[in-house]
């Protein structure tokens, strides 16, 4: 049985006080036999880590795949588990896009982060150009391949299937097509790593909202969502939670 994951990305948004009014909000909301997440900046991330209550994960938005060294901009895996941060997101489209992160590269950063021991949401998904090529299936199994090159274990692996063109812009992806795609993930991971595939959380993210959270959650092969604008304001991720 997978437990539903609702989690968060703030992307750049938030300062350190606003990010800790969310948390102070969240804290009052209860909620149970759901996993819950949230990314915020790195500036905000040892703050909210310890303003919001336990049972709510937080995460990195984004690591490094060096070890602590000459790499000015950059935080380590070290960094993050020195404030208590299990969590990390990668592979991120905008990561993959804007800052030219190639497979290559969010390979090193799962491997950096599975040493040590932090857990991984890889993120994938395929361009509107390559969706009109009907191209996606072939598009997201490379991605996925390609990411995971040499890892052994998916035991601290959650995925998220992100289509671009679904990101930010209110299209959302039907259910359906959703629960398609996340399907033939869980197929493409059960080929090559087995039984896993039973039990690695598949998230689908992309304008998720109040409105249309239920019916995309409810799909057999979607285990949770990944939110980006509206899992800025707390009542809407809250409504999404519930
Ligand atoms: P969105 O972003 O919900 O604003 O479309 C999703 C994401 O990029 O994770």
């Amino acid at each position: 049985m997978r437990r539903k994951y609702i989690c968060g990305n703030w992307k750049m948004n938030k300062t350190s006080s606003e990010a800790l009014a969310f948390a102070n909000k969240i804290n009052d909301f209860e909620f149970e036999n759901v996993d819950v997440l949230i990314a915020p900046s790195f500036v905000s991330l040892e703050s909210f880590k310890k303003s919001v209550k336990d049972k709510i994960e937080v995460a990195a938005q984004n690591v490094s795949e060096f070890d602590d060294g000459a790499f000015t901009g950059e935080v380590s895996t070290n960094m993050l588990k020195d404030i208590g941060v299990r969590n990390v997101i990668i592979g991120h489209s905008e990561r993959r896009e804007k800052f030219l992160e190639s497979d290559e590269i969010v390979n090193a950063k799962i491997k950096r982060a599975l040493s040590d021991n932090l857990f991984v949401i890889l993120c994938l998904g395929e361009s509107l150009e390559i969706k009109e090529e009907n191209k996606e299936l072939d598009f997201v199994k490379n991605e996925l391949l390609n990411s995971l090159s040499g890892v052994e274990n998916l035991k601290n692996i959650a995925i998220a299937y992100e289509p671009i063109w679904a990101i930010g812009t209110g299209k959302t992806c039907s259910p359906e097509d959703a629960e398609k795609m996340c399907r033939e993930i869980r197929e493409i991971i059960n080929k090559n790593y087995g039984e896993i595939s039973k039990e690695i959380r598949i998230l689908y993210g992309g304008s998720v909202k109040p409105s249309n959270a239920k019916e995309i959650l409810a799909k057999e092969n979607i285990d949770g969502v990944l939110v980006g604008g509206a899992s800025l304001d707390v009542n809407d991720f809250i409504e999404i939670i519930k």
